[in-house]
């Protein structure tokens, strides 16, 4: 029997939840320009093809933020789906404590440090906003 191809309805994204030492984590505001323009979201963005989850993180922290983020120190948190157009995105969280350089806004409009707490008040996107919850009591 011959396999049926399956067209791939789902689209991996990886994002991350920096966290500082008082348990604040780092959120960035998407550009005017962008899809869910003005959101406010954990860094992250699409697995390429051929990416681990892991390498496709630390490429976009290092893109968005501008920081270096070691693979020993994300450790995957949560994971949350979300329909998008015709496909489905699967968004991937992981927490990292650690990390060098100092993150700065390379392609967001503007970073904020926020408690999970103070999440629910903002508008995030759509598979951001189930992972506030399971953020809050893993922190
Ligand atoms: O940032 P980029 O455009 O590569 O993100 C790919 C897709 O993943 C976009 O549709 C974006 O809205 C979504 N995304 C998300 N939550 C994040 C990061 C990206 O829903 N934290």
């Amino acid at each position: 029997m011959t396999n049926a191809v399956v067209p791939n309805i789902l689209l991996p994204v990886v994002a991350a939840a920096l966290v500082d030492a008082d348990g604040r984590v780092l959120l960035q505001q998407r550009p005017a320009d962008k899809s869910l323009a003005g959101l406010w979201e954990f860094p992250g963005g699409k697995v390429e093809s051929g990416e681990t989850p892991e390498d496709a993180l630390i490429r976009e922290l290092e893109e968005e933020l501008g920081i270096a983020v070691p693979h020993a120190c994300l450790a995957p948190a949560a994971f949350a789906s979300a329909p998008l157009g015709d496909r489905h995105l699967l968004l991937l969280l992981y927490i990292a404590r650690k990390w060098v350089g100092v993150p700065r806004a390379l392609e967001a409009t503007v970073l904020k440090w926020v408690r999970p707490a103070d999440m629910h008040a903002l508008p995030m996107p759509p598979a951001d906003r189930p992972l506030i919850g399971l953020l809050d009591a893993l922190l």
